[in-house]
């Protein structure tokens, strides 16, 4: 489904993506993990298209979004996106901030969604409520109804449990894990927890200097570490 070659992208001096390349088949998520300031979200920002592809393509099923001198508006991109600082807009309450993506709709059916959405992901009876009114787990649901409710072809996730405590986190883990899989959505998630690799993971991405430097199922990089950077990822768990 979503196809990026050798993808490379620099700010001044610093070259942060370095020919990365990444496949990913449809309904399957993809975990990306790697230190801090390796690259990921600007991964992510590049796929999303907040920000022009200087070298490489990206595709989703054959169709180039970006490449240097094609860049698709990311409203155009049927790219959805929850970032881990990508604040819901304080006056509007849950239900129109899900509903926001739906520009093109009649009220009713633009209504209608966004409220089917919210109770998929468990907050249909605090429809009205402003986002300060809401927990940290609930404001990420709402987010996440928000990024689905234009039934986007792939979703980013760039950390979006991390603010939250460890048990809410292990809930909205579990309850996301759910709701992707039951409804095949097509997925790529960042995180530093190798607990929410392991759980929520079909395959994970281990990114190192620019690159993708191991990709392969929870177990298989647990099991059959390339380096000493993805042994000692999944070494933190249990
Ligand atoms: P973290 O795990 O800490 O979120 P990351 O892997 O998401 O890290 P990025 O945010 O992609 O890392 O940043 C990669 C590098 O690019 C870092 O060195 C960062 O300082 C730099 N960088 C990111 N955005 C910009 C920008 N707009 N201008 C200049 N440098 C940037
Ligand atoms: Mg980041």
């Amino acid at each position: 489904l979503l196809l990026v070659r050798d993808l490379s992208h620099r700010y001044g001096a610093i070259a942060v993506l370095q020919g990365l390349s990444l496949a990913v088949a449809p309904g399957e998520v993809i975990c990306l993990a790697g230190p801090s300031g390796c690259g990921k979200s600007t991964l992510l920002r590049l796929i999303a298209g907040l920000e022009p592809v200087q070298a490489g393509s990206i595709e989703i099923d054959g169709r180039t979004l970006a490449s240097p001198g094609i860049h698709l508006a990311p409203e155009r991109r049927e790219v959805g996106m929850v970032f881990q600082d990508l604040a819901l807009f304080p006056h509007l309450s849950a239900l129109e901030n899900a509903a926001f993506g739906l520009g093109g709709l009649a009220r009713s059916e633009r209504t209608a969604a966004a409220l089917r959405m919210l109770e998929r992901v468990g907050l249909a009876d605090r429809a009205a409520e402003l986002p300060h009114r809401l927990s940290g787990g609930q404001q990420q649901r709402v987010a996440l109804a928000r990024a689905l409710v234009t039934k986007p072809r792939l979703l980013l996730l760039d950390e979006p449990f991390s603010s939250l405590d460890v048990g809410t986190r292990r809930q909205m883990q579990r309850e996301a894990t759910d709701l992707l899989k039951s409804n095949g959505i097509t997925t790529l998630l960042v995180t530093h927890d190798p607990e929410e690799a392991m759980m929520m993971a079909d395959r994970v991405a281990l990114m190192e200097a620019g690159r993708i430097a191991q990709l392969g199922t929870p177990a298989e990089l647990y099991g059959n570490p390339a380096d000493g950077y993805v042994a000692s990822f999944f070494g933190e768990v249990n």
